[in-house]
């Protein structure tokens, strides 16, 4: 065989101080490409075996990583295929990017998702020369030996090597001496190898002897070569479930659920899902869930490719019908990955409702930990919005669970006003709202507890998607008003005493915020004065201080309806003596504020000065 010198097929005369440069935040990934060449070329000869064209032995598989730290030379082996001078040539010389051009066209973009395609290439990121000693499986090839130092220039010629298979070395490059280092390389390999279908050798174990690590006879193997989203669920037990669960994530929890993914019409996946115990529900990981194109490591961003609710979960996705060379944003457009994301979605609403129709009881212990996931899903997808209708649940103040349609049930007839609409009462803070719940109770009312993050957003969702429906927080009015069951007869005021009812309690309400006095009937045995907020309006300051562009609504004071009831005898008290009774009317309001958690610092010491008077 003749050497030749040549040059490689591109057309600009620098593209390694262009692959440099342009990959800079990546160079690390160099590694998984060469690695992933070497178990490519070791699963062909596999391939071939199989199909009878290679009738060898193909002997022991592995791929092998070695670093000479001192020398800063590090050597990718495989026993692959090989290639002889003519796939050299081909393969490498007339490199997979045809022209400079195209290629800094397709890179320019940095968020290309794990940089995928680079390939063999990559390698001059991190080295300023490296060689190929190959040798073909196929009968009678000759060795070839490869070369090239960064510039376009390289030499090919006639190599030594005798077994069959791929050495790649790399000479590394001085700005590149993080590489030479044995625990970077084995990170690396730990980041993107773990799962590699053919083992990846790093060296070999040791073991402390003597007080020393010395090393042993043993493979260093870095990966495992069938994790468990490629086997068949049939032969998974819940163990190996959560032991890839453990191996994933040592530090967290024991997940609640998982879910085995598999398709392979109309598109490739396969995968496990787990839904993380959420615990400090604002202090959510997302980004949890590893990317793979068959067992090979490519991102923990899978944010474009499955729905964002979906992110809160945990685990791993393995297709390589997710174009891994695309810019992100190009991602949601792409008529694949809207298939996969569509079909994880409709797993996850399958396994959740398949749980809560036969595993009941778990399902409702378990909630306080999933709601926010499905609240957040039935806020942002509609898809999962429709399905979770069935299975999402709302629990009383009494911590009873009730799905969707039995709640309605439940409380219908008993809780629908007087235009047909079915109310739904429901409560933030138990100790807070109190006095309201147990008003709501002592009617025959049932009272929701409504107390997560996303709840108010919830509850319009709710609302909106639920026919002849009204949701009204307990204390957003009296419970008379919450459900008025027929037209109610006011208290009749001229014009002078609605004045002076109004000016009567401004003048001892706290100041800062507004208030709208209404004189009502609401019975004897009913509270004096009730401190209510207008439900919308609550809402609406909620959802502005959760970030929903609402934020006019939190700059104005807050407002107060104050409900005066005049068939409260203290009331008609106040009201008969209105001079002789100022004391009586600043405690009546107090025990209003206080029962809101409303009174605070000097009015609450006040109050309780006055209240001591009172009972001498
Ligand atoms: P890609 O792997 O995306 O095709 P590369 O630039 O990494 O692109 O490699 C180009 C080609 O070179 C491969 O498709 C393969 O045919 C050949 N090749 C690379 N590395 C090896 C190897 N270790 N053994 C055999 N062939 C290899």
């Amino acid at each position: 065989m003749e050497n030749i010198n040549g040059k490689i097929g591109v057309t600009t005369e620098n593209i390694f101080p262009v692959i440099k440069q342009f990959l800079y935040s990546d160079h690390e990934i160099f590694l998984r490409e060469l690695v992933a060449n070497a178990v490519d070329a070791s699963q062909k000869l596999k391939a071939l075996a199989g199909a009878g064209e290679f009738s060898g032995e193909y002997g022991d598989l592995k791929v092998e990583v070695a670093l000479d730290e001192d020398n800063k030379v590090l050597t990718i082996t495989d026993h692959g295929i090989g290639m002889t001078a003519e796939e050299v040539d081909r393969y490498i010389n007339q490199i997979a990017f045809s022209s400079a051009g195209e290629f800094l066209e397709k890179y320019k973009d940095q968020n290309i998702i794990g940089h995928f395609g680079l390939g063999f290439y990559s390698a001059f990121m991190v080295a300023s020369k490296v060689t190929i000693d190959t040798l073909s499986w196929k009968e009678g090839a000759t060795a070839v030996k490869w070369s090239c130092d960064g510039t376009p220039s390289f030499e090919m010629g006639e190599g030594e090597k005798a077994e069959r298979g791929t050495t790649i070395t790399l000479f590394l490059d001085e700005d590149a001496e993080e590489f030479a280092h044995k625990g970077r390389i084995s990170a690396l390999l730990q980041k993107y190898c773990k799962f590699m279908p053919v083992p990846v050798v790093f060296g070999k174990k040791t073991e402390w002897k003597d007080g020393k690590e010395v090393e042993t006879e043993e493979d260093n193997v870095i990966n495992n070569i069938d994790p468990i989203w490629t086997k068949a669920p049939s032969e998974l037990k819940d163990e190996d479930y959560l032991n890839f669960y453990k191996a994933l994530y040592p530090m967290e929890e024991d997940p609640m659920f998982w879910i085995h993914l598999n398709v392979d019409y109309p598109f490739n996946l396969t995968g496990v899902l787990y839904f993380p115990k959420i615990k400090e529900r604002m202090a959510i990981d997302k980004n949890k869930i590893q990317l793979y194109c068959n067992q090979m490591f490519v991102t923990e961003h899978v944010d474009n490719i499955v729905p964002d609710f979906l992110t809160l979960l945990h685990g791993v996705i393995d297709s390589p019908d997710i174009p891994l060379n695309v810019s992100r944003s190009y991602l949601q457009s792409d008529s694949n990955v809207k298939k996969i994301s569509t079909y994880i979605t409709k797993k996850v609403a399958d396994r959740l409702e398949d749980i809560f129709k036969t595993e009941r009881e778990q399902y409702e212990q378990k909630w306080d930990n999933i709601k926010l996931f499905i609240e957040y899903g039935m806020l942002s997808d509609e898809k999962f919005r429709e399905r979770a209708m069935n299975f999402a649940l709302l629990k009383n103040t009494e911590g009873k669970f009730f799905s969707l349609e039995d709640y309605r049930k439940c409380i219908e007839g008993n809780q629908t006003d007087k235009d047909g609409n079915v109310v739904y009462l429901y409560a933030t803070d138990k100790d807070a709202q109190f006095s309201f719940i147990e008003a709501a109770k002592n009617k025959g009312y049932d009272v929701l507890m409504m107390d997560c993050e996303l709840d108010s957003h919830f509850v319009n969702l709710l609302e909106s998607n639920v026919e002849k429906s009204r949701w009204a927080r307990v204390d957003s009015d009296s419970v008379e008003n919450l459900i008025v069951k027929e037209e109610k007869i006011k208290p009749e005021l001229s014009e002078d005493d609605k004045k002076a009812l109004d000016e009567m309690f401004k003048s001892v309400l706290p100041e800062g915020n507004e208030y709208n006095v209404e004189a009502e009937n609401l019975g004897a045995e009913s509270a004096a004065v009730l401190l209510t907020k207008n439900e919308f309006m609550r809402r609406y300051r909620e959802m502005s201080a959760l970030g929903g562009g609402l934020n006019f609504y939190g700059s104005i004071p807050e407002s107060y309806k104050v409900i005066v009831n005049m068939e409260n005898p203290l009331i008609a008290k106040i009201w008969a003596d209105r001079e002789g009774s100022k004391e009586l009317l600043s405690q009546v309001v107090d025990l209003a504020l206080l029962s809101n958690g409303m009174l605070k610092g000097k009015a609450l010491a006040d109050f309780i000065q006055r209240s001591e008077n009172l009972l001498k």
